[in-house]
């Protein structure tokens, strides 16, 4: 690794301050205050870097355990407060000297830190992986110097089919390259599933720490976990900052993207709300368009009879009154479950069919605020909110992959899938426990599959208190109908509904829905995906030149990573690979087929050693109809992230 030092070449010193802690000249109350609130262990660290003072983490406790959804380390009270007193000394002292720059650890002391944060958990290996994050590397998200000229780069037009978080962070990335390009989206708005996704109760469920752009500051957020409202707010905030408005095309659809090898580019068709026709050309075309975009609404006999109101979550009619109504919500998925707390309220009485139980972690935080002080101290103390980030994410990300193992000789039944596994359900199995002890309705909770195998949901106790309403009943009897008053189960019983409410997910392995895209000999990709898509490194695809995926097949890494890191690796490495087609002066390139086929079966080889495939995991979103789980990601975040760090020329055929 080279001597870590901050990125001020690729942003402005003010940036890097918005980004790493602005300076400050609060009162002593206000940054006493700020402190009370803070997270202790990254606080530890952002005391080092304002003092440059090692030794602060031999002199004061530090922290004991690295445990998901805890910011402080396992550290007791006394101790937490033995930190905060020295912390506050020294941070006041920081304010008195004029908050210089902060002081930057080499190796050996980046070292250090990292095992004090820890506890150890982030190895040797990993070093380099989390300094990019920490921002304290310039091998960051933004990828290396770009080696084509401007003017090459000026006559490269590019069509981003997307306009959510995604089709953002490549807007972003191609106007910092001086790349023209335009943002398709058949909303009205940026924001993609954020903005489709309007259901009550709808919210994140990775930590916004992590559900943040690397290179925007951490302090955005008024909630550990932000409602749909303010992640939308947010998207519209950045892409505003990063001067995308202008570059939008919003309520047009694509319906077609053809390419033509004589001029080596893509005739990108679209319509507008009003049926009118365009052709955009472009040299290459980001497919933007995300995993959950095409709402599935099963073939249930009679579903189309129902009288009343009937629509997906994330086809929300902005306009319906549920005030005493009687609901029947169809599933209980990450969408269901957020859901139905939020409209039990309200309604008259809410009928949840649930096909599976969802395994659900306990999260204190989960529908909590974050105070003023913790805000503030994210926005001015050095490195803090960088520190928080990494407590944030890592027992998440790579930290979790030996619970989703799959140990061959493990056997309780299927009710986990090993050592690591059966001790974080049991866990999770305790945390239900302690909300209700009716044998009944834990019967109907408890799944008995291992626990990550479908994605982990958040919880802070409500979906047990909601479900334990009167007014709330969970049905768990299959469903055999439904006519124009309600729902009939398979024991015979019919419920009436005056609302019916789809929460049954998305058709994640058909990504493109109705859009033809047409490559090399006119090949058509849905046809090639087929029910088993597949992309080199989830970004490009062999006969399809110059076109390049975000979210694309084998990158879901389900229960680990936020999907805003994994597009920044996307767009990193499809600017990347722009940059060297046009070094190189080809005009298209496209993955060698056996390099992308080696991806695609090593990716899927690692996945059956893991908990997404499990014989008692039947139904679930990723499965495609031959048990395959060809839109996951099985390897290490910290791989994706190095082997998209910059395309290797030799993966690639120009033409
Ligand atoms: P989902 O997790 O696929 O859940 C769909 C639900 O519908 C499941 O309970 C499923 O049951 C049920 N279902 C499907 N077909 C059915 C049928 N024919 N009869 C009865 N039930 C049926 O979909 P989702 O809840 O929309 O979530 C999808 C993904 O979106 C999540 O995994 C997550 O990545 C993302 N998401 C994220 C958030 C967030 O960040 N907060 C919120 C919502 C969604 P089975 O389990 O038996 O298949």
């Amino acid at each position: 690794m080279p001597q870590p030092h901050p990125v001020l070449e690729v942003s402005s010193a003010a940036d890097i301050a918005r980004l790493l802690g602005l300076p400050f000249d609060d009162s002593d109350a206000v940054i006493e205050a700020a402190i009370a609130q803070a997270s202790v262990p990254a606080l530890l660290m952002s005391m080092v870097h304002m003092t440059g003072d090692l030794g602060l983490l031999d002199e004061l406790p530090t922290p004991v355990l690295l445990i998901p959804m805890d910011l402080d380390g396992a550290m007791s009270e006394p101790d937490k407060q033995v930190v905060r007193d020295a912390a506050l000394k020294v941070a006041l002292d920081y304010r008195d000297r004029g908050c210089p720059p902060p002081w930057l650890p080499d190796r050996a002391a980046l070292r250090r830190m990292l095992d004090v944060l820890t506890v150890g958990a982030v190895a040797e290996e990993y070093t380099d992986y989390v300094a990019a994050d920490l921002r304290l590397t310039d091998a960051d998200q933004d990828g290396p110097a770009l080696t084509s000229t401007a003017a090459q780069r000026a006559d490269f037009p590019v069509v981003v089919i997307g306009g959510g978080e995604a089709g953002i962070v490549a807007g972003i990335r191609l106007k910092r390259a001086g790349i023209p390009f335009v943002i398709v989206d058949r909303q009205s708005g940026l924001g993609g599933t954020w903005a489709a996704n309007r259901y009550p109760g709808c919210r994140v469920d990775i930590t916004n720490q992590y559900y943040t752009y690397s290179f925007e500051p951490t302090d955005h957020w008024t909630h550990h976990y932000a409602e749909q409202s303010e992640i939308l707010a947010y998207l519209n905030d950045v892409a505003d900052r990063y001067g995308l408005r202008e570059h939008l095309r919003l309520e047009t659809e694509v319906t077609t993207a053809t390419w033509d090898e004589d001029s080596a580019s893509w005739a990108v068709e679209t319509i507008g709300a009003q049926g009118n026709r365009t052709v955009l050309a472009a040299r290459a075309v980001i497919c933007a368009v995300g995993q959950f975009g095409n709402p599935i609404i099963p073939d249930i006999p009679g579903a189309a009879d129902f009288a009343g109101p009937s629509f997906h979550t994330a086809d929300w009619p902005d306009e319906i009154d549920l005030t005493g109504k009687r609901i029947a919500v169809i599933g209980a998925g990450a969408s269901g479950f957020q859901l139905v707390p939020a409209i039990a309220e309200r309604a008259g009485h809410v009928e949840v069919y649930q096909r599976t139980p969802q395994w659900f972690a306990p999260n204190i935080n989960y529908h909590q605020p974050i105070g003023d002080g913790a805000r503030w101290a994210t926005r001015h103390l050095p490195f803090y909110g960088r520190w928080l980030r990494l407590l944030s994410w890592w027992p998440l990300a790579d930290g979790g992959a030996e619970t989703a193992r799959q140990d061959p000789d493990w056997d309780d039944g299927g009710l986990s899938c090993g050592p690591a596994n059966r001790a974080f359900r049991d866990l999770l199995v305790a945390w239900i426990q302690a909300f209700t002890s009716d044998e009944e309705l834990l019967a109907k909770v408890v799944p008995q599959y291992p626990p990550m195998g479908k994605r982990l949901l958040q919880d802070d106790g409500t979906w047990l208190r909601t479900l334990a309403r009167d007014d709330v009943t969970l049905i768990t009897d299959p469903i055999a109908e439904i006519d124009a008053t309600g729902v009939r189960t398979a024991d015979g019983v019919h419920r009436a509904a005056d609302v019916l409410i789809w929460a049954t997910g998305f058709d994640v392995n058909h990504q493109l829905g109705p859009i033809t895209v047409r490559g090399r000999g006119g090949r058509d990709l849905a046809e090639a995906w087929g029910d088993s898509p597949y992309a080199y490194l989830g970004v490009t695809v062999p006969e399809f030149p110059n076109l390049f995926c975000m979210y694309g097949p084998g990158t879901n890494a389900v229960n680990g990573a936020s999907i805003i890191y994994n597009s920044e690796c996307q767009a990193r490495y499809a600017l990347g690979c722009i940059d060297m087609l046009l070094a190189s002066g080809a005009r298209a390139l496209t993955p060698r087929a056996d390099v992308c086929a080696d991806y695609t079966r090593t990716n899927q080889e690692l996945l059956r050693t893991q908990v997404y495939t499990h014989p008692k995991i039947v139904n679930s979103y990723f499965r495609n109809s031959t048990g395959e789980v060809p839109t996951l990601y099985g390897g290490r975040l910290s791989d994706y992230w190095a082997r998209t760090s910059r395309p290797d020329p030799a993966d690639y055929d120009f033409g």
